[in-house]
């Protein structure tokens, strides 16, 4: 249950911070919404919060009181006041304002759509078959604008990413070895560095690519659905052949010089999300990343709502793999909780409410502020999804203004109603904002199952973390599983 306590209440009624309670298999906690620390609650406490939640005039005993100042739902000193809701409102949208202002909001990620073609016909490609409404290749002169709008709307940020995506951008690689020499000599010339990432399909991959990539020490993203079933059915070449027969030999030949390479798989329709990721794992990928398919608002009126139906199964793989994570910390197996954490992106069981700092998070990704990229043409979008959309086409390389980022320099925490409420909001930042359209026509009104999904992964998480004790911790830190938190006084 989620509770928002946000207007000045009368006397004699008690006022708690926003909180949200919930309960695994009958272990209890609640989570301060505006600091975003949890705490396992005995059953006195939760007895009172469920009692105060019928009725705000009821008072807490000491000992439930304590429980409350620990995890900030109410002041320390009983004349403490808490910021409500307005100056909540007030001081986010200073905090967004400022990190907008500053070298955090100037461009630092450019993505170089450097081919708007692709040899395969992947069902779920929101990039209308990878033209994105157009199509064609990137001239090397348009991506050398890119590389100079990218140095001279940088502000002061040092260090920049170039990320050749499409389509597929090995079929225009002669372009990408040339712009990344240029990028090169112009960050020498503005004393700045660049680094590279490339999202491939794999299809094209081969020694003389692997040694470019090498070179230039790309960071990797594979395209690549794990299982010969899923990868034919799904992500089948132009003329309708399979394509695992073909990519798969050529994805042990890049990981063998990319041991890092990210594997990334996109949940649709039936797939087992288990499968995939053990078929990942078996491939030879030491980073996998799945996720669910997302509608395609380039070509279909009423997007899809249902792209990925195995939902309940996904957040049961990541319930088994926290438990097996607690099961092996409980028995002392590090490599066994360490590969957990890391296969089943658990990572942030080890942060969440231990760091101690909690950096409100004010935007879900850098789309339209840090990170914009740049079509076949040289026009400015959001992100690489927004690609061919006129509506949110924002400026162009070769235009010496800085755009208008318009609705991407907003936050949703602070300007979306769903957002502004929700006991996420401070983790999440609001969602992807293509996915918000695809799901509700608006970008700042996220789809009930991105927020459904969310929340499940973090009470699970939550509750994996709720399970350890000191011992526990001190054992992850020992053994250099996990990090030990900094001292707070040394920063
Ligand atoms: S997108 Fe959903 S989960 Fe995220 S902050 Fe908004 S309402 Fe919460
Ligand atoms: S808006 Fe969505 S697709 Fe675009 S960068 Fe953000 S999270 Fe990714």
């Amino acid at each position: 249950m989620s509770q928002w306590v946000t207007e000045p209440l009368e006397d004699n009624i008690l006022r708690l911070a926003p909180y949200h309670r919930f309960a695994v298999e009958g272990r209890s906690y609640v989570v301060n919404t505006d600091r975003f620390r949890y705490a396992r609650l005995d059953d006195k406490t939760a007895a009172f919060l469920a009692a105060w939640e019928d009725n705000p005039g009821v008072r807490p005993p000491d000992d439930v009181r304590v429980t409350l100042v620990k995890t900030g739902l109410l002041p320390w000193d009983r004349g403490g006041i808490l910021p409500d809701g307005a100056a909540r409102l007030d001081r986010d949208r200073r905090a967004a304002d400022k990190w907008l202002a500053g070298d955090t909001g100037r461009t630092s990620t450019l993505c170089l759509m450097v081919a708007q073609e692709c040899n395969m016909a992947c069902v779920y490609c929101y990039g209308n078959a990878g033209s994105y409404g157009g199509g064609g290749l990137m001239t090397e002169e348009t991506a050398r604008r890119g590389v100079d709008w990218l140095v001279s709307h940088s502000g002061g940020n040092r260090k920049l990413v170039l990320s050749f995506f499409g389509g597929e951008p090995l079929l225009n690689l002669p372009v990408i070895r040339r712009t990344v020499e240029y990028a090169r000599q112009a960050g020498e010339r503005s004393g700045k560095t660049f680094t590279f990432s490339l999202n491939t399909n794999a299809s094209l991959v081969d020694e003389a690519a692997i040694d470019f990539l090498r070179a230039n020490r790309f960071e990797i993203i594979v395209s690549f659905d794990g299982t010969a079933p899923a990868q034919d059915k799904h992500r089948p070449f132009k003329d309708g052949s399979p394509s695992y027969a073909v990519v798969a030999p050529r994805i042990k030949m890049l990981l063998s010089a990319f041991p890092g390479a990210c594997g990334r798989a996109t949940l649709y329709g039936d797939t087992d999300p288990g499968e995939v990721l053990a078929a990942l794992k078996e491939m030879g990928f030491q980073n996998c990343h799945l996720v669910p398919a997302s509608g395609c608002l380039l070509t279909c009126e009423t997007p899809e709502k249902d792209l990925f139906r195995r939902e309940r199964d996904r957040a049961a793989d990541l319930r088994r793999g926290a438990a097996a994570f607690v099961a092996a910390v409980k028995r002392r197996d590090p490599a066994e909780a360490a590969r957990q954490l890391k296969d089943r992106d658990l990572f942030w069981v080890t942060t969440i409410g231990r760091w101690p700092f909690m950096v409100r998070r004010l935007f879900f990704c850098g789309a339209g502020r840090s990170y914009l990229a740049a079509d076949v043409d040289g026009g400015l979008y959001p992100c690489h999804r927004f690609v061919g959309l006129r509506e949110y086409l924002l400026g162009s390389v070769y235009g010496a203004e800085d755009p208008p980022r318009g609705l991407f320099h907003a936050s949703p925490v602070t300007e979306s109603e769903e957002c502004r409420r929700c006991w996420l909001r401070y983790v999440c930042g609001g969602g992807c904002a293509y996915d918000n359209i695809a799901s509700t026509g608006n970008p700042f009104r996220p789809g009930p199952a991105f927020c459904r999904q969310f929340g499940q992964t973090v009470e699970t998480l939550i509750d994996a973390a709720g399970q350890l004790t000191g011992e526990d911790w001190e054992f992850l830190y020992q053994s250099n599983v996990v990090a030990r938190p900094p001292c707070p006084l040394d920063f």
